[in-house]
């Protein structure tokens, strides 16, 4: 090893902003690493010290007669920090962050909270002394003392606040007597439990015989794991097969084993039932940690683990850094979810913190998804990952009938309205026979493509294989080459006048439907409706038991939902996330559509589903309708290899935001011109720059510019020799950078 310092870390409450160096003594540089605990003589009167390497330099930065040594690579350390601290430093060179960032995410300083109290009431006197004083509280008529008395004699011990409201004392009298010495008030600390974890009402609790084709899933999974403990294995299921119940299975081995267990999902709020089933199954076992969870709930879910507890832990990407000592394996569902990727910096995908995490700590990784992504597949396919999948719903369940609605049609029929004459009466029919139906607006946030209602032609860049974003100032815009067109007025294929962009809201939707049903119960979820702690499951738990007849929403109700009663979904629009100007908006659309269909027909009733569209012919519309991934697959993956889009190429997007415009620009293009100055054997493509889907955000103005390469090494080597650039030039100070590598 050419480096003889070390930084290391004291106080990992502390953390990480004060860091000392240490040489290290030759006889035990072979020993230490990022993560390795070791004995350190610290402060004044070098007192021996337990400390953590989290990185190492070549000049001791003080008088190096001054600099100590580390004394001992310690034996007691910490498995989980320091396999936290190793993941960190892989982090920070996988994504481009410091260490210090690093380290804030893999083990983030965990503020001590106030513990929750429970005050308790005893007698404190026997129960003769308590009998004579009961009746000495009846002569002077002290009808509360006397009440809590006899309350006591009774039940032996209650709680001071049930006290209050169930027997009507208060606190006063209490008080008094605590102070005749007749009781005893004791306090003690408590956990603030997630709700879910006090009544997973509803869910079954028992194991549950898993069916065949679970069986084999299962064990299939478990003999991988045993022969190539470092393979991801993926496991594709149908909505509906019982992932869920293949999770649970595999996770009650694990702590049979006295092994701990990582279960992310995406968003807590769309994934209530999974939660919901582990807590019905496992009880206080299992911690919950979610965003929307307050500081102090929050610190004692951690606590319960940090006891030993809590043995499982489900929550969204930030649970993967849950300091387990033991951990034995790591589920990620809905593996496709954009969730799974950070958007702060080190800006990592969880899904590949989670592989690399198994590997540190020798624990197993597995993903699941109804409609996996194709990178996920991809990997399968090369052999990266192995595949198991279940193509059966459980039980007497089928997948819904499918039917694609052509609404050019309808306009050519004088329908103008969202609602086609199928979904119309296919809805009058579910009203009339008591059954629900579900609307769901395929919006992802920012919708701003262009196409024509007559033919369902979509104006997109002549260069880039997505669709052009319409900007102030009536210009079309291509936010991957910059190529740009004024507005159209006319459809440049059919000629129609009806082309323009889409401004449809969930609440509009409402409206609509509410005219054309004046008799149904309608609720509506989208951001709007779902603020507060529970917000979302408060419109879940009121659907689920038939408050309303109608649920419209975005995606969010399409995902991790079973409503029994469901019988019809119908798809407003699929067309408004085919066009997102995103290499990935077939994929994203075709796995939405897949999650839409599959919320019809949960239970016994058969379901069907609705999609309405003005591109019948697309073939992620048609495949989702079919629930064909193959087909979509191969067909989608043909046109990546072609273009040289991820998973078949690499795709760097190099982002940048800045309040001068002038700056900004400059900036992109010495970055142009730098990468085609590094790019001498000619091994990449530079597309861009061009303004972000988004062009300004809070007065900074926003390009990205991408870069394809063939391997990934290359794209990895270029942002580092960018980076470096950028840091050694003024010309770049006011500008923030930031990239993404194949996401
Ligand atoms: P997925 O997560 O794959 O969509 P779920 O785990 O939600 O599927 O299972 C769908 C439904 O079928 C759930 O209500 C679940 O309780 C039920 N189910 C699945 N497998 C079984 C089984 N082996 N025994 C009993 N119920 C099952
Ligand atoms: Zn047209
Ligand atoms: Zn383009």
């Amino acid at each position: 090893m050419s480096e003889r310092y070390a930084d290391v870390i004291v106080d990992l409450t502390a953390m990480p902003d004060r860091v000392f160096r240490y040489r290290i003594p030759e006889k035990l540089a072979d020993q230490i690493c990022r993560g390795t605990c070791v004995e350190i003589p610290f402060g004044r009167g070098d007192k021996m010290t337990r400390g953590y390497v989290i990185g190492f330099g070549d000049e001791p930065g003080i008088d190096p007669a001054k600099i100590k040594e580390i004394a001992a690579v310690s034996d007691r350390g910490i498995a989980a920090e320091s396999g936290l601290i190793r993941l960190a430093a892989w982090m920070k060179k996988t994504y481009g962050s410091s260490m210090i960032q690093a380290l804030k995410t893999t083990l983030p300083v965990r503020e001590r909270e106030n513990r929750k109290t429970e005050d308790e009431i005893m007698l404190a006197v026997n129960d003769t002394m308590a009998g004579e004083i009961l009746s000495g509280y009846q002569k002077k008529h002290f009808t509360a003392k006397e009440r809590l008395l006899a309350a006591l004699m009774r039940e032996k011990r209650i709680n001071r606040g049930e006290a209050q409201k169930r027997l009507k004392i208060t606190l006063q009298t209490i008080r008094s007597m605590e102070g005749e010495g007749v009781i005893s008030v004791t306090s003690s600390e408590i956990d603030r439990l997630p709700s879910v974890l006090l009544s997973p009402e509803g869910e079954q609790s028992g194991p549950a015989v898993l069916s065949d084709e679970q069986e084999r899933a299962r064990d299939g999974i478990i003999q991988s794991f045993r022969r190539e403990p470092d393979k991801p294995c993926l496991l594709a299921g149908v909505t509906g097969s019982g992932k869920t119940l293949v999770y649970m299975d595999l996770s009650e081995r694990m702590l049979a084993e006295g092994r701990e267990v990582i279960v992310l999902i995406p968003e807590i709020a769309l994934s209530w039932q999974i939660v919901r089933r582990f807590a019905a199954r496992f009880g206080k076992k299992i911690a919950v940690i979610h965003s929307r969870m307050g500081k102090a709930e929050r610190y004692d879910e951690f606590e319960r683990v940090r006891r030993g507890e809590a043995k499982i832990v489900i929550g969204p990407r930030s649970a993967l850094f849950t300091p387990f000592s033991n951990l034995g394996l790591i589920i990620v569902d809905e593996e496709q979810e954009g969730a799974y990727q950070s958007d702060e910096t080190p800006r990592y995908d969880a899904r590949e913190v989670a592989i690399k995490r198994g590997q540190i700590e020798n624990a197993r990784v597995l993903f699941g998804s109804a409609t996996p992504s194709f990178d996920s597949v991809h990997r399968a396919e090369s052999g990266i990952y192995r595949l198991f999948v279940m193509r059966e719903r459980y039980g007497d369940a089928v997948l819904p009938d499918v039917s694609i609605v052509d609404m050019r049609k309808e306009l050519r029929a004088g329908n103008t309205s969202m609602l086609s004459g199928a979904l119309k009466s296919a809805i009058a029919e579910r009203l009339e026979r008591h059954e629900q139906t579900i609307l769901f607006l395929n919006k992802r946030g920012y919708t701003s493509f262009i196409s024509c209602r007559s033919c369902g032609h979509v104006i997109k860049c002549p260069h880039c294989d997505v669709s052009l974003t319409a900007h102030r100032g009536g210009r079309l815009i291509c936010h991957y080459c910059g190529y740009e067109q004024p507005m159209v007025r006319r459809c440049p294929s059919c000629g129609s006048p009806h082309i323009s962009g889409f401004r449809a809201g969930t609440e509009m939707a409402e409206g609509i439907v509410k005219k054309e049903f004046p008799e149904a119960e309608i609720l509506r979820m989208d951001s709007d409706t779902t603020h507060g702690k529970e917000g979302h499951e408060k419109i879940v738990k009121a659907f689920a038991q038939h408050q309303a007849d109608i649920l419209i929403g975005t995606q969010m109700i399409v995902k991790g939902h079973d409503f029994p009663d469901v019988t019809l979904v119908g798809v407003l629009l699929a067309d408004l996330s085919l066009f997102e100007s995103d290499y990935r908006s077939g994929e994203h659309t075709y796995q939405l559509l897949v999650q839409a269909i599959g919320r019809a027909g949960r239970g016994e009733k058969k379901g069907l589903a609705l999609i309405q569209t003005y591109r019948p012919d697309e073939p992620c519309i048609q495949a989702a309708a079919r629930q064909d991934y193959r087909a979509f697959y191969n067909q989608e993956m043909g046109v990546r290899r072609i273009l040289g889009y991820p998973p078949c190429g690499n795709l760097l997007a190099v982002h940048a935001s800045g309040r001068s415009e002038e700056k900004l620009d400059r900036a992109m293009g010495f970055i142009t011109k730098y990468l085609t100055l590094i790019d001498r054997r000619k091994q990449t493509r530079v597309i861009g720059p061009a303004p972000e889907t988004v062009s300004k955000i809070k007065d900074y103005y926003r390009r990205v510019l991408y870069i394809k390469t063939e391997t990934e090494e290359t794209a990895v080597r270029i942002r580092t020799l960018l980076e470096a650039y950028i840091d050694i030039n003024s010309g770049f100070r006011d500008v923030l950078f930031s990239y993404d590598l194949n996401r």
